[in-house]
């Protein structure tokens, strides 16, 4: 991906300043001891608005400790600030969470729910289930052309056996011990020269045959994933993503839902703020039904100009269950927002998977999750998915146990001694400007007052 596709994307900035609020996250509790009367707003950022910036530019930023909301960028102030927040990315390419397999489990059981086994009929499987184990015994594979398997309910049964010592004068000594475990055998007897086989009642499908073989005999749909990417300002025309987000901000949240109240008249604009609107100027991709991902699409990158923000929809059989916010920058994919609905599948673990794959297969190296807070519980499950990367300093820090063990030293030492950095950073506008410098890029910066009268005036 390259930024070149927006010559004419002017960087335009209108410094807000540095402002104190309440923290949500400790609610004040990690004041400063001696800090100001006004202590209950304990939270401490430098923002700014920015109604136009390039992807390149935003990246760059994004690796300055910088973050956006709409288009309000914000940089923490990490020496002031109650609970310090640091961007946390992950290295695509060699990612690896032990938590993943669990996950797409869950995935696979949702959308290939597990059968009745007596519903289904097993003795094809089963048959050859004891072919192999007896050819392992050495019989003689003539003899074993045709196994008979009767079945009734759960429970298969072959006189094979029986069939060996009078038809072929095979005394075979076989015991359930002879027989290899199988997940869905929940028992396997040997009795009078018949082999009793019974099957769990519920098990994968998957473990026999193809999933979709399988349900396809018993008239099972399997249920169908796919993903939509929608520049936000068209997703925002789909009245299923604002309803998705109030429901999850309530749920979350504890937000009033305004669907409760009346859900013909419901005001978007808080939603657009926040999620829809940013500095990349994407009315300009007007791709009218947006793009329908394809697995194996791996030259989408090539095909469509993505840089900028857009809602990656998650659906299964068409219904929406999830929308990622993302922006694409030069080589990173940056998660905005993801909000979902109450599922048995546990989604937002499932979309960093998801996007991580997605990341891996069009060569994009990092993924961001947004900030890291050590000091809230909350926040720091963010450091659970496998080794991540920590903004720290200038650099970024392995979030391994040697990285885990820095910053829960830093983060009980608060307040207790003037922070060391390697090198100091510059803070505020200085930052921004630093950081334009840097790359070459012309930043306009607007007076805020200016601004503000101008927008007052529309
Ligand atoms: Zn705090």
């Amino acid at each position: 991906m390259s930024d070149h596709a927006h010559p004419h994307h002017p960087n335009i900035v209108t410094p807000y300043g540095e402002s104190s609020s309440k923290c949500g996250y400790c609610n004040g509790a990690r004041a400063a001891p001696n800090s100001s009367p006004d202590s209950a707003k304990s939270s401490r950022t430098y923002g700014l608005l920015a109604p136009s910036l390039s992807p390149t530019l935003y990246k760059y930023l994004l690796d300055s400790g910088f973050r956006r909301s709409g288009t309000y960028i914000y940089l923490p102030n990490n020496k002031e600030t109650c609970c310090p927040q640091h961007c946390i990315r992950l290295g695509c390419e060699d990612w690896e969470w032990k938590g993943e397999r669990k996950v797409l489990n869950k995935v696979g059981r949702f959308c290939n729910p597990p059968l009745e086994s007596s519903e289904v009929d097993y003795r094809e499987e089963l048959i050859a289930y004891v072919r192999e184990n007896l050819l392992r015994l050495n019989v003689d594979e003539r003899m074993l052309r045709d196994i008979g398997i009767k079945k009734k309910g759960d429970v298969y049964t072959t006189s094979i056996l029986n069939t060996l010592k009078y038809k072929h004068k095979v005394s075979l000594e076989a015991s359930e011990d002879d027989f290899e475990n199988k997940d869905e055998v929940e028992s396997l007897e040997i009795v009078k020269g018949f082999i009793n086989i019974t099957l769990f009642r519920r098990f994968s499908v998957s473990s026999f045959l193809p999933s979709t073989t399988k349900n396809a005999a018993v008239g099972v749909k399997s249920k169908k994933i796919s993903y939509k990417l929608l520049p936000s300002h068209l997703s925002l025309h789909d009245p299923s993503v604002h309803r998705l987000y109030c429901e999850y901000q309530q749920k979350v949240h504890n937000d009033p839902n305004p669907y409760d109240d009346d859900p013909h008249n419901v005001d978007n604009s808080g939603f657009k703020r926040f999620l829809v609107d940013n500095p990349f100027s994407d009315e300009e991709k007007d791709l009218e039904n947006g793009i329908v991902l394809e697995f194996d699409d791996e030259n989408i990158l090539e095909s469509f100009d993505l840089l900028g923000c857009w809602h990656l929809h998650y659906l299964i059989d068409e219904e929406l269950v999830m929308v990622s916010v993302l922006d694409f920058l030069p080589d990173a994919l940056s998660s905005v927002y993801c909000f979902y609905a109450t599922h048995s599948i546990p989604l937002g673990r499932w979309s960093v998977i998801k996007e991580v794959e997605f990341c891996r297969r069009w060569r994009i190296e990092w993924y961001y999750l947004g900030y890291y807070i050590e000091s809230c519980p909350k926040m720091k499950y963010k450091g659970d998915y496998g080794v991540s990367w920590i903004r720290r300093g200038r650099g970024w820090m392995k979030l391994d146990a040697e990285g885990r063990r820095v910053m829960k030293e830093e983060e009980e030492s608060l307040w207790e001694e003037e922070k060391e950095e390697e090198e100091e950073e510059k803070f505020g506008p200085a930052r921004i400007s630093e950081v334009a410098n840097e790359i070459g890029i012309v930043l306009q910066v607007r007076e805020g007052e200016a601004a503000r009268s101008e927008s007052d005036e529309d």
